[in-house]
């Protein structure tokens, strides 16, 4: 088993990254003092979760840091890196939707990138994403944040419909996943 800290404090992701990691025993950093996310990328600011863990977790165990979006083309890619705080105040998914109302280019997709720190401190990381259309409205229960509105490409349920199991074979995460293990398969 290879044990990792998880620099998260958002449950949903902490229960996906067990289930698609089942021979990593995870645990959620407990911190209340995350530096800024201000990187200019996904993968950037997964770095400067994963670093942050890094100097809190145990030295003999391994950090990860995620970070993912929602990206419209209709936007020019917002909310993009923003995806977690860019309508104050409001459900983000709701308020994507009324901003998504009047276009009718609904290409959206979600995107994942996941950074792993190893004890000896080298960094490895995979990415994922996730093409598909922006619904016309919330549909299904399952999954978290932007799960009711995408509507994965080749299928007419949302991702909250599909539901768990179909999420974690398919998802941006499920793939930043397997292209992590690659990684660290080929001891990079
Ligand atoms: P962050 O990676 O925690 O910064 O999340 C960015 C935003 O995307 C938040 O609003 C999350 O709720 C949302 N989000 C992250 N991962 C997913 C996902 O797998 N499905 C739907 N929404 C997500």
């Amino acid at each position: 088993m290879t044990r990792a800290v998880v620099a998260t404090g958002n449950a949903h992701k902490l229960e996906e990254l067990l289930v698609l990691l089942p021979d990593w025993t995870l645990e959620a950093l407990g911190a209340d003092d995350y530096p800024p996310e201000d990187g200019t990328t996904y993968r950037a600011n997964a770095l400067i979760k994963a670093r942050f863990a890094r100097g809190r977790a145990p030295a003999d165990v391994w950090v990860l840091g995620e970070d993912s979006g929602i990206e419209c083309a209709a936007l020019d890619g917002a909310p993009g890196l923003h995806s977690a705080r860019w309508a104050p105040g409001r459900d983000q998914a709701d308020a994507l939707l009324e901003r998504m109302a009047p276009e009718t280019d609904r290409r959206t997709r979600m995107v994942s990138e996941l950074v792993a720190i190893a004890p000896d401190g080298r960094e490895l990381h995979g990415r994922g994403t996730l093409e598909g259309e922006l619904a016309p409205a919330r549909r299904g229960s399952e999954g978290f944040g932007y799960d009711p509105i995408l509507v994965p490409a080749g299928h007419d349920q949302t991702v909250a419909e599909l539901g768990d199991d179909w999420k974690n074979a398919h998802s941006h995460r499920a793939q930043a996943v397997r292209e992590l293990l690659a990684a660290i398969d080929r001891g990079e």
